[in-house]
């Protein structure tokens, strides 16, 4: 009997055992998924900041060669007018034009390709939106007009939508891994306007009533819902003279001037000696009145983003040397990589991680001296090399870069927002317009401030600062 008994517990002590082994089993198990599914999200997101970065470094050292080219060809229109050989000073100036485009197609080539041979992948819709943008370009660019009847994008020589056209058609026929982040297209809105702010769709989702606060102090107490309109129309298309690319632009300006009033007779000839063109030039030499590539337009200035001073400061071990210090042409760069978990999600389904990545770049140089590379008008071969900047030092991105949800909206769904009212399409951005229409909801942010504005400071960011730890992008 007593046998008999203690086979039965041994029988059940070993069915709890089991059971014990197998809990203990399938603990490991998913420990061991769980610990693969961490290494590979961060294998996959080295890639992506691998590939990013030089991504982004060989846009920026492109861009530096296709300056000291614009710089060399500038020496060479002052050389052809000190011997009067007009074709020449004419030939150089159209290939300059050229140049300006085809230059920062071939950073956007550069690219690509670093992005692909650092195992990026091509993704289907940043293809898509650049062969998109190609059609806009052969097509709508040379025929539209602006308010006026002028045509609102000039071409800067014959032919060249045409041309540009083809060359952004290439570039997306290869397939498109790392989407150029900071494009300024011509058909951009220019100046500011609460609809063309990310920032006031995320404050609505939110739920920041301080964002309200400090940056659209009565808008949600003024706001009225829709029909009419009760927003500012969206600012007018930009219309400034159209001689850089949208993408990876160079940022100069044509100045037609005399060229001593671009450059001295001493930097021009320390430059012209570095290039071994044997010449000097003569004070006289720089009086004659030509049409000069010069830095302008959005950029080149001081590097603000930089400074060490002023109310978000950057926080650096040391200024940036002086030579160094300017704003410019710069690269900045999207990627995307993907990580499919081995850990089951809700109702078994596989988790895909979805890791993205921007990086920033931009051609370094300095004139003899050492001064800055734009210490004067005339662009000169200046440039050495291409660095890693923080992507929150980048000169003025445009409206979103490649982030295709928010163009998307603001290409497409704005305009006709202005027109309808809230639109029920699935969009982030138009969800966020569709909770803003509700009159409770604006009403929650009203009363919350009354009572707690005094909660809304600006923490200072930075080491030690705490509040908002620093800036959100700065890598
Ligand atoms: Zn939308």
């Amino acid at each position: 009997m007593n046998t008999i008994k203690k086979a039965k517990r041994r029988q059940g002590s070993k069915g709890q055992a089991i059971i014990f082994i197998i809990l203990v089993l399938s603990c490991l198990v998913f420990v061991v998924f769980w610990n693969y599914d961490l290494h590979r999200i961060l294998h996959v997101k080295g890639i992506a900041q691998n590939a990013g970065d030089a991504s982004a470094v060989m846009a920026a050292r492109w861009q530096g060669i296709s300056l000291n080219l614009m710089g060399d060809l500038n020496l060479m229109h002052a050389l052809a007018l000190v011997s009067d050989n007009q074709a020449a000073a004419e030939t150089i100036t159209n290939i300059q034009a050229r140049l300006s485009y085809t230059g920062p197609m071939v950073a956007f080539m550069g690219s690509q390709q670093a992005a692909k041979q650092n195992r990026l992948f091509n993704q289907d819709d940043f293809t898509a939106y650049l062969k998109r943008h190609a059609q806009r370009v052969r097509f709508d660019y040379p025929h539209t007009t602006g308010s006026d009847g002028e045509p609102l994008f000039p071409e800067p020589y014959p032919n060249a939508w045409e041309e540009y056209a083809s060359m952004l058609d290439a570039l997306a026929n290869d397939g498109i891994a790392a989407g150029p982040d900071n494009m300024r297209l011509y058909s951009d809105y220019s100046g500011g306007h609460i609809l063309l702010n990310k920032a006031f769709y995320d404050a609505i989702a939110g739920r920041n009533w301080c964002w309200f606060y400090h940056n659209a102090p009565g808008l949600l107490e003024l706001y009225q819902n829709f029909h009419p309109a009760w927003w500012p129309p969206l600012p007018p298309i930009e219309n400034v003279p159209y001689i850089n690319s949208e993408f990876f632009g160079l940022g100069m300006v044509k100045v037609t001037t005399s060229l001593d009033n671009l450059v001295t007779t001493e930097t021009i000839n320390t430059v012209t000696d570095r290039r071994t063109l044997q010449y000097q030039f003569t004070p006289e030499d720089l009086t004659n009145s030509a049409t000069w590539y010069a830095y302008g337009g959005h950029l080149w200035s001081e590097w603000e983003a930089m400074s060490m001073q002023g109310d978000f400061p950057m926080p650096l071990a040391g200024p940036v040397k002086q030579e160094y210090d300017y704003a410019g042409a710069d690269a900045a760069i999207r990627v995307r990589t993907r990580a499919t978990r081995l850990t089951p999600g809700a109702g078994s389904r596989a988790i895909t991680n979805t890791i993205n990545w921007t990086a920033a770049a931009k051609p370094f140089g300095y004139l003899p001296g050492p001064q800055r590379p734009d210490a004067f008008d005339l662009v000169l071969p200046a440039f050495h090399q291409a660095r890693l900047i923080p992507v929150d030092s980048l000169s003025g991105a445009g409206s979103g870069g490649y982030d295709l949800e928010w163009r998307e909206h603001i290409e497409e769904h704005l305009p006709e927002y202005m027109e309808h009212g809230p639109l029920g399409h699935g969009c982030r951005f138009c969800r966020m317009l569709e909770i803003w229409e509700n009159v409770d909801f604006r009403q929650t942010g009203v009363n919350w401030l009354e009572i707690n504005s005094q909660q809304c400071v600006i923490v200072p960011p930075g080491p030690g600062g705490g509040g908002r730890g620093g800036r959100r992008r700065a890598h």
